[in-house]
């Protein structure tokens, strides 16, 4: 007996046709009170909050550090039924977003604490309590900080503002984020290498994918559209095509650490190669796993490895597909969610065995390696080490930051900005801590 939500797979502004889900996430009958606030975690929403936590600067240009908690107004909270549960709440109410903020996380949670093992510790305990989990509309990005995770807006060209607060990759990913600094630690200053920052992003992107093959209806989505020839789909790229799930397309791509030797920018894409091979074996034990259960004959999966590169053959796999899928399209179900499982296991005892100093790929792969070991006698071996070294990862490194992404390397350092940073500022003098008190209050 669990607690339900009403949460959105896809975003209703990435797909007009989808409709919220009732799910029930484990938090017991009657735990969460109005908020959505449990022992762990609480959503607010702030009124008369101009800007997002992290270092900010004063009306004079000082900056300032801004951390948790709100202590100003509020939004009315999001209220539970009398059962507890908050699926009472439709998608134009007020409390919908709250309640469809809190559901995000805390589903995203109990999918990657049944994989750790045990409930997610905040790396931030020391100070806070519980997560604040903070709705900033006008606020154009989405971050996880100490003690804080604050969803704003994506504002369109045309106008449209599409709340993240309703954007359930988006929000899973700023989960994966708190979950890798929970197992991981934090780095201590100066031993951060550009692959971890790499790391934490790609990390953070398969938090969100597998949390999202949870929803049934994304692995039937997924499977209808292929009818499982997610081996080929992947190979072509064709998943920018077929999967309706954006956080699918994003993970199916071919960069590899070669583009990254002489410079990178950016660590969303520097996370690319890894994400990518992630998500390639994952298609690669689902593909074994389906012959393994004889659902499709060892001579069509030779033949998809030549099907790449000739249309022929392509025709020819994609209706072996077509026909095994349609004979046992249960078994197909059956054998992605096993793959699914595999991967989260193997990445959440990757994460145990990592330390955050001097990370890079190579101890990714490795550790992955070391880990199929332990678990499965190297089952997997060479489905793990071929993909990583498909994308040069090991072998190739990241090479210096090139500026020109202040923005998103500032985001980044609010991450880790703890709240005795604050000594490393320069004092505000009075006049201005005067005026940023009355320009807001976010003091
Ligand atoms: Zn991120």
């Amino acid at each position: 007996m669990g607690t339900r939500f009403r949460l959105f797979v896809q975003p209703p502004f990435a797909d007009a046709r989808s409709s919220p889900e009732i799910v029930e996430v484990s938090s017991r009958p009657g735990s969460v009170t109005a908020g959505p606030a449990d022992d762990r975690m609480f959503v607010v929403e702030p009124v008369g909050k101009t800007c997002p936590y992290g270092v900010n600067r004063g009306p004079l240009g000082t900056p300032y550090l801004y951390l948790a908690p709100w202590t100003g107004k509020i939004l009315e909270p999001s209220e539970p039924d009398r059962y507890g549960d908050f699926d009472h709440l439709r998608p134009s109410m007020p409390g919908f977003e709250a309640a469809h903020v809190f559901g995000c996380v805390r589903f995203t949670l109990d999918v990657w604490e049944r994989y750790l093992g045990q409930p997610i510790v905040w790396h931030f305990r020391d100070h806070y309590d519980r997560l604040e989990i903070s709705i900033l509309p006008q606020w154009d990005n989405a971050q996880l900080g100490y003690g804080y995770l604050e969803v704003g807006s994506q504002f369109e060209k045309d106008g449209r503002v599409l709340p993240f607060s309703l954007d359930f990759d988006v929000i899973a990913h700023e989960v994966g984020h708190a979950i890798i600094f929970s197992a991981l630690g934090v780095p201590h200053p100066g031993t951060e290498y550009p692959e971890y920052l790499g790391f934490h992003e790609a990390f953070s992107d398969c938090v969100s994918l597998i949390a999202a093959m949870h929803f049934p209806s994304v692995i039937d989505n997924v499977l209808a559209e292929t009818r499982g020839n997610l081996y080929l789909a992947n190979r072509l790229a064709r998943f920018s095509e077929f999967s309706p799930h954006r956080q699918i397309r994003s993970a199916s791509n071919k960069r590899t650490m070669a583009e990254f030797v002489r410079g990178w920018k950016d660590e969303h894409e520097l996370s690319q190669p890894l994400t990518g091979a992630i998500f390639d074996i994952l298609v690669d034990i689902f593909h074994e796993s389906l012959v393994a259960r004889g659902l499709i004959s060892r001579a069509i999966e030779d033949l998809a490895d030549t099907a790449e590169f000739d249309a022929d053959a392509e025709v020819l796999v994609q209706h072996a597909f077509d026909r095994a899928f349609a004979r046992n399209s249960d078994g197909f179900v059956q054998a992605l969610v096993d793959a699914r499982d595999i991967v989260g296991t193997y990445l959440a005892e990757t994460l145990w065995a990592l330390a955050p100093n001097f990370l890079d790929y190579g101890d990714v792969a490795r550790t992955m390696l070391a880990v199929d070991q332990a678990e499965s006698d190297g089952e997997f071996a060479r489905i793990i080490s071929r993909n990583f070294k498909q994308r040069g990862i090991g072998e190739l490194h990241a090479g210096v930051h090139v500026k020109g992404c202040e923005h998103r390397s500032h985001i980044h350092s609010a991450r880790t900005l703890l709240p005795i940073d604050h000594l490393a500022f320069p004092k505000m003098r009075y006049r201005e801590k005067f005026l940023l008190s009355k320009s807001s209050r976010a003091q």
